[in-house]
């Protein structure tokens, strides 16, 4: 039996956990390729017009998964990563989505309910309907999981020592080294969902546009989860979601942080939850009068719009930078 994930949504935050857990309970596991058109245009047909583009793109990576000869599909109901807050909504209700979508599809849905305290979601809890699904008895499936949780903190801690989960995935997986940090004169806090940077379609492989315009970057799984904590415990209400509240602390805390010169927010065309943080974080950065860009995107943006602002934006840092400079030393 072949297993689907969609390299979509969550993919980039746990397919290391997934992926590792799976294949130790000896099942197949086939995945999707990067998001093409075709791929979007399948998600397109199959969702509700007006969802934000990251379902959208989920749903054509389902369908995309179906057509490779998926025989089930890994649909977890992401609930909760910690006390008090929930995922976004239509991760709770992901699997409902896809089980109407596909109805008329020969496949089974795994959807397990993922809940935990912390981001490390490897309970067995979590887990043991899967083991269960393949007829494998409890202490198996606890040995799977366990290794799986090992080679998942260890992506983590290279997120953590500054690697972006697309070195650190390759990495892990033996397909590159990790590349060679050099400083840079100007750094970026980089504010966006791990399935808005890291898909090539959504942001227009917008760490890449960054890294030839020659400056350092910082996205939040790069912050240590205590250092995110920190900012939420300072404002009188958290947001409501797990990941938008990881977004806005990585915000708060690129605006604190003297060594970050500006900040970039990617987020994708209707989406509730930035809706909000986008908004705070507009307001929050003219106080702190520390540059910050929104760029929003959806099926139809095109990339010279992409490239120019970027550029635009990278310029205007490094041109403040000199004036301040000539200010100083006149
Ligand atoms: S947080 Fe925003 S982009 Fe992500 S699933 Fe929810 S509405 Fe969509």
């Amino acid at each position: 039996m072949r297993v689907g994930i969609p390299r979509a949504l969550l993919y980039w935050y746990y397919i290391p956990l997934w992926e590792t857990f799976f294949k130790e309970l000896g099942v197949e596991v086939i995945t999707t390729p990067p998001t093409t058109k075709g791929i979007i245009n399948k998600g397109i047909k199959h969702s509700v017009p007006e969802i934000c583009l990251p379902i959208k793109i989920y749903m054509g990576h389902v369908f995309e998964l179906l057509d490779r000869g998926a025989d089930c599909l890994f649909i977890p109901r992401m609930v909760s990563i910690k006390k008090m807050t929930t995922f976004c909504p239509k991760f709770l209700g992901m699997p409902d989505m896809v089980r109407f979508a596909v109805e008329d599809r020969n496949c089974r849905i795994l959807s397990p309910h993922i809940k935990a305290p912390t981001e490390n979601i490897a309970r067995l809890s979590n887990f043991i309907e899967i083991g269960e699904f393949f007829n494998k008895d409890k202490k198996t499936t606890a040995r799977a999981l366990k290794r799986a949780e090992k080679v998942w903190l260890k992506y983590r801690s290279l997120n953590m020592q500054g690697y972006t989960c697309a070195e650190a995935l390759d990495y892990i997986n033996g397909k590159a080294p990790l590349p060679v940090k050099e400083k840079k004169d100007v750094t970026i806090g980089l504010m966006g969902y791990v399935y808005n940077i890291y898909d090539s379609f959504i942001s227009m492989d917008v760490l890449t546009k960054l890294k030839n315009l020659d400056v350092n970057v910082l996205t939040f799984e790069m912050i240590k989860p205590k250092t995110l904590n920190a900012p939420i415990k300072k404002l009188n209400k958290a947001l409501f979601w797990d990941f938008s509240n990881k977004i806005f602390a990585a915000g708060m805390h690129f605006l604190d942080n003297p060594n970050i010169d500006g900040i970039i927010h990617v987020t994708a065309f209707n989406c509730g939850p930035d809706s909000f943080l986008g908004k705070l974080m507009e307001i929050k950065s003219e106080a702190c009068k520390k540059p910050f860009m929104t760029i929003r995107v959806d099926e139809h943006t095109g990339e010279s719009h992409m490239n120019t602002r970027l550029e635009a934006f990278i310029d205007m840092l490094r041109r403040r930078d000199f004036v301040k400079t000539g200010e100083v030393t006149s």
